[in-house]
């Protein structure tokens, strides 16, 4: 074992580097990457942090999705080597834009964050001065244009870089809210209702000379939506990166207009100062996302689709054993989420509990399982979620409902 002190020891009584090739120091490797001893314990355990089922959607606080194999792969495989994170940034924006039909693309530490770099992009494009003083311009402060209807709890985000946000509802007052301070337009796709449609939204900024921008995070499936809205004419949209594209969960995509997204990466790190260097992507990250996008755009989107769909006939013919007990496939309408589900009921008088009850039961065994619960008219009903399931956790779903409806018929 060479310790740090008598490599450099050695390393100054040497006259030439050369000549440690062969005396066994270098292969000290002292910035080895692999780990001394292969993880043994259980780092769930060692911290007693309960690992939980998702028989839900994905959701923030449940860690988001589960990273593909894919991705898990790009992460280890890339670790071991530096890379120049403005090279990496530039060559893997390049071939994401190409994968998404659009000028320029750019991994960012997830949906929020490119809401926060898409609007310093508007407002400081490539000023370097701006740049350096966001959130805190002199003067009016900039306005983003949102619908009544759309405004939503991931729009701090915006008046995170200082702007504003002026509410509008139908085209007129779109048009009439646009002035000198406006730098964005922004549309929430999975807004429950509109004032103004996609299309007159994004004509309405075309006419105004101002970007557009749609926040459509969660909304994959269908695949067809990650090409969607650039060829609407929006100029910036975002996606989530650990949502449905199962990419790592601190990461997302920006991607549209070429000069937009190059104002957006000045306004990001590795840059040492400007608004978005705290939203860091690391290297790995950007493999992972990279990986992830293109993994997302060779599945077989109809099987998945299907095999989510049998996975829920296999529960449901398992808990329909019991008296009164019925699955029901729903498929959520979307624009987010938009995914079959599996929606249960009973007859109270015969299963003698509550979905409420069922759901606490669930979330507090072993395994937790975290399914959802859904309002329909005066009563509740349990929601089986199954697209975040593993292949192997679907029979542990299906078992443990039938053990606790089949207790609760007994008492
Ligand atoms: C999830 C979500 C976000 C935030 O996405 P992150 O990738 O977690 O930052 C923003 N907007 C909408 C509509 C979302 O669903």
């Amino acid at each position: 074992m060479i310790t740090r002190r008598k490599l450099l020891k050695n390393l100054s009584a040497l006259p030439i580097v050369g000549g440690l090739i062969g005396t066994g120091v270098l292969s000290a490797n002292t910035m080895n990457t692999a780990p001394k001893k292969k993880p043994s314990s259980d780092l769930f355990k060692e911290l007693g942090v309960t690992p939980v089922i998702n028989a839900n959607v994905t959701m923030t606080f449940l860690s988001g999705s589960l990273m593909k194999p894919e991705v898990l792969e790009a992460i280890n495989s890339t670790a071991h080597d530096f890379a120049n994170m403005y090279e990496l940034q530039d060559k893997i924006g390049a071939k994401m834009a190409e994968m998404l039909h659009c000028e320029a693309a750019m991994v960012t530490s997830g949906a929020a964050c490119a809401m926060v770099l898409g609007t310093a992009a508007a407002i400081t494009g490539m000023d370097e001065k701006k740049r350096k003083l966001l959130p805190n311009l002199p003067g009016p402060r900039p306005e983003v244009i949102m619908q009544k209807s759309h405004r939503y709890v991931f729009d701090q985000a915006i008046t995170t870089t200082g702007a504003v946000i002026v509410e509008v509802e139908g085209p007129d007052e779109m048009q009439q809210a646009m002035n000198n301070n406006t730098v964005m337009t922004l549309f929430f796709n999975a807004a429950g209702s509109s004032s103004i449609s996609h299309e007159e939204f994004v004509a309405i900024s075309k006419r105004n000379n101002i970007p557009s921008f749609i926040d459509a995070a969660a909304d994959v499936p269908p695949v067809e939506n990650l090409f969607k809205f650039q060829k609407m004419g929006f100029d910036l949209v975002t996606f989530s990166g650990g949502k449905m594209i199962r990419g790592p969960q601190s990461a997302g995509l920006l991607f549209g207009k070429k000069d937009l997204i190059e104002a957006a990466k000045l306004n990001h790190s590795p840059h040492e100062a400007p608004i978005g260097r705290p939203m860091k992507v690391n290297k790995e990250e950007m493999f992972g996302m990279y990986v992830a996008l293109k993994e997302y755009l060779e599945t077989d989107h109809e099987a998945e689709w299907q095999e989510w769909l049998d996975r829920i006939e296999y529960i449901k013919s398992r808990v329909e054993s019991l008296s009164s007990v019925k699955g029901k496939t729903h498929i959520h309408p979307g624009p987010a989420n938009a995914f079959p589900s599996m929606l249960l009921s009973w007859d109270q008088n015969i299963v003698k509990t509550t979905p409420r009850e069922v759901y606490e039961t669930l979330k507090n065994g072993t395994p937790s399982i975290v399914s959802g619960l859904r309002r329909d008219g005066e009563s509740q009903m349990l929601v089986i979620g199954v697209v975040l399931l593993k292949s192997e956790q679907v029979s542990i779903v299906a078992e443990r409902l039938y053990e606790i409806l089949k207790q609760a018929t007994k008492e």
